[in-house]
């Protein structure tokens, strides 16, 4: 299923010309045009789902082992020197298109980026109260 206002379906599905990496009956990645880094793409499903919530358990499998393979050819052709996979979920999760991807994020020594979280400090007792919350024990 497309939606017809949403611009990654028109992407995926070659509407609106994008620089794609790759492309299969399911699936087609392109070249993220804010990159954070040179390389920086999306797995863009063909089918719209917005977020994880609503795609389907098989189709998120499809997508991982797609990055897995992705991830190992960018490796060796951008030469990086590691990687990010990020995919955000809901406007306070940073999601900005509401179409489900998954971004593939070389990183190189001394890019520059900050692709992390501030950590913080909760006690033992914090910790477990939300493990209790999280497993409804
Ligand atoms: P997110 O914040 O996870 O929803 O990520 C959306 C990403 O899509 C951002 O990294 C944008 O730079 C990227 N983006 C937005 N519009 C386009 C487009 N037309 N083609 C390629 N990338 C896009
Ligand atoms: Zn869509």
């Amino acid at each position: 299923m497309k939606e017809t206002d949403c611009i990654f379906c028109k992407i995926a599905n070659g509407e609106i010309p994008s620089k794609t990496i790759y492309e299969d009956g399911e699936f087609r990645v392109v070249l993220d045009l804010g990159p954070a880094t040179k390389g920086h793409a999306l797995i863009l499903p063909k089918d719209h789902f917005s977020d994880i919530y609503e795609i389907p358990e098989e189709k998120v499998a499809s997508v991982m082992k797609l990055a897995k393979k992705l991830t190992k050819q960018m490796t060796e052709t951008l030469r990086c020197d590691g990687f990010n996979i990020v995919q955000n979920n809901g406007e306070a999760a940073g999601q900005t298109v509401m179409h489900y991807h998954l971004h593939l994020i070389p990183r190189y020594k001394n890019d520059g980026q900050h692709i992390l979280w501030n950590p913080t400090e909760p006690t033992q007792e914090e910790l477990e109260e939300i493990r209790k919350i999280i497993t409804q024990e």
